[in-house]
């Protein structure tokens, strides 16, 4: 049976089928989006917003056992799992229930449902087909595993299992050093459980500056969470205990339960994209700079599209689409100037080149760096955090790559995409002013000292 016709037709309420919609509407568009499950998708309810919400938790009980340090006497007695996920399940319906008011408020008509691509512009969604002037792909994507690897839920578990726990779990194997594993393994720390990461690559958050992985690794060697770099997964037993992990070389590890947090695959299967003529790769749907797919009026946005998988770049693909649509001809994104930010404790965030990017794109005689120890500035000493900021320049030329690490830094970044894609140069930087004091003025610092006349540093 045939439906409606829609201006844009949105398959998918995540990140970045949302931001499309509620954009296309807001220029008088007329929109159908599809939903399968709730209005929000990953990050909203398995993804940023309740793992962010875990590591508020997380900070907080750092803060119970560390109040001596500021001379408050605070005793830690306990995470209390039950409160834990109250708190962090109304920070989520209450966005939850904001985004619905929102998306009805802009006149979307909302299709909820599994959703299949049936003709070049066309969805089924239960026997009745809806169509579009354009269709915006924007599915998502899954918890990969590895092959062989059981995620059983039960003592073998995903992020969203992780997500649910209704225990803080004895001790846990986290198998992948990236964003999520870093970030789930920095929780249970502070939880009070024994960590031990496992990671095949040679260091943590290996698409990061290779100092910002080796600041996280001296931190975490510091708060008592293990990880073994280098050291690829075999094989797990299950046991009435909990795992048996062997990695490669035979040695065998224990523990409670294992975190498998291997990277995300795109959730196209039985989308039936691929049957329309879509032109994708292992699974991704591929797109040029404007997020056009092969197919005439089809776009596609979020996870599924080759590239970062984080909320902030569906949110900016899904506005770009909904502009291309509307004809208002918006600047393609520079995916290398999208901000990236592990909210573990410490932090690391970052945007633009690392250093070794940044000498292979441009050859390392023409790189220069500064780092700036935020030992030297006054918020981060209040705060009692250690870490830095690192400039990554060409000479002469402008700002690269800026990184981050330390406690709240993720704040920072939004100067740090500014700088990036203003393409500053030191000298147009180092005058800006930064208030004080502030862990933003760490920013200014590593300006001043890209000059030429650091303030607090030494020459
Ligand atoms: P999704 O958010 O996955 O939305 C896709 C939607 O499509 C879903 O609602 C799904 O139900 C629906 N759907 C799929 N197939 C169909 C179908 N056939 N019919 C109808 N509906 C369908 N990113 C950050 O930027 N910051 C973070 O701190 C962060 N933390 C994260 C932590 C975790 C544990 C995880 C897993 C992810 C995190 N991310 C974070 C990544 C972020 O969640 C994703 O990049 C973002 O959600 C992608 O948006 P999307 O719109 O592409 O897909």
């Amino acid at each position: 049976m045939a439906a409606a016709e829609f201006d844009v037709l949105v398959l998918g309420a995540g990140s970045g089928g949302y931001s499309c919609a509620l954009r296309a509407a807001q220029l008088g568009l007329s929109v159908g989006l599809v939903e399968k499950d709730l209005l929000g998708g990953t990050c909203l309810h398995v993804g940023c917003i309740p793992t962010k919400a875990l590591l508020h938790s997380a900070e907080v009980a750092d803060s119970a056992r560390d109040g001596a340090r500021f001379g408050v006497r605070t005793t830690f007695e306990g995470i209390d799992m039950t409160a834990v996920n109250a708190y962090k399940d109304g920070v989520v319906r209450r966005l939850h229930k904001g985004l619905t008011g929102l998306v009805a408020s802009r006149d979307i008509t909302v299709i909820q449902g599994e959703g299949r691509m049936t003709g070049p512009r066309e969805v089924t969604v239960d026997g009745t087909t809806y169509s579009g002037r354009h269709l915006v792909l924007a599915s998502g994507s899954y918890s990969r595993s590895l092959p062989g690897l059981d995620v059983d839920g039960d003592r073998v578990i995903s992020s969203e299992h992780a997500l649910a726990l209704d225990r803080v779990p004895t001790s846990v194997i986290v198998l992948g050093g990236g964003v999520i594993g870093c970030e789930f393994a920095s929780v249970w720390r502070s939880f009070g459980a024994e960590v031990t990461i496992l990671e095949a690559l040679p260091r943590l958050l290996a698409a990061e500056d290779a100092s910002s992985s080796a600041a996280l690794e001296r931190a975490f060697r510091k708060r008592g969470i293990g990880f073994r770099t280098g050291t690829p997964f075999q094989s797990v037993k299950t046991t009435d205990q909990g795992v048996s992990v062997t990695v490669e070389g035979g040695e065998v590890l224990e523990a409670e339960l294992l975190l498998v947090a291997v990277g995300r695959g795109p959730a196209t299967e039985g989308l039936g994209c691929a049957e329309q003529g879509v032109a994708m790769e292992r699974g991704f749907v591929t797109t040029d700079d404007r997020c056009r797919t092969s197919l005439e009026g089809v776009f596609a946005v979020g996870d599924i599209v080759p590239g970062l998988q984080l909320a902030h770049r569906g949110f900016a693909q899904g506005i770009f689409v909904a502009e291309e649509i509307a004809g208002l001809d918006p600047a393609p994104i520079d995916e290398t100037g999208i901000p990236r930010v592990t909210y573990s404790h410490p932090e690391v965030a970052s945007c633009g080149l690392d250093e070794d990017a940044a000498n292979e794109r441009f050859g390392a005689d023409q790189i220069t760096t500064v780092t700036y120890d935020l030992g030297g500035n006054g918020k981060s000493q209040i705060l009692g955090t250690q870490g830095f900021v690192k400039l990554v320049a060409r000479k002469d030329g402008p700002v690269v790559g800026i990184h981050l690490v330390g406690d709240r830094v993720g704040e920072l970044i939004g100067e740090a995409q500014l700088i990036y894609n203003w393409e500053g140069h030191a000298a147009d930087l180092a005058p800006l002013l930064h208030a004080h004091p502030t862990q933003n003025e760490a920013i200014g610092e590593a300006h001043l000292a890209l000059a030429g006349k650091p303030l607090h540093a030494h020459s």
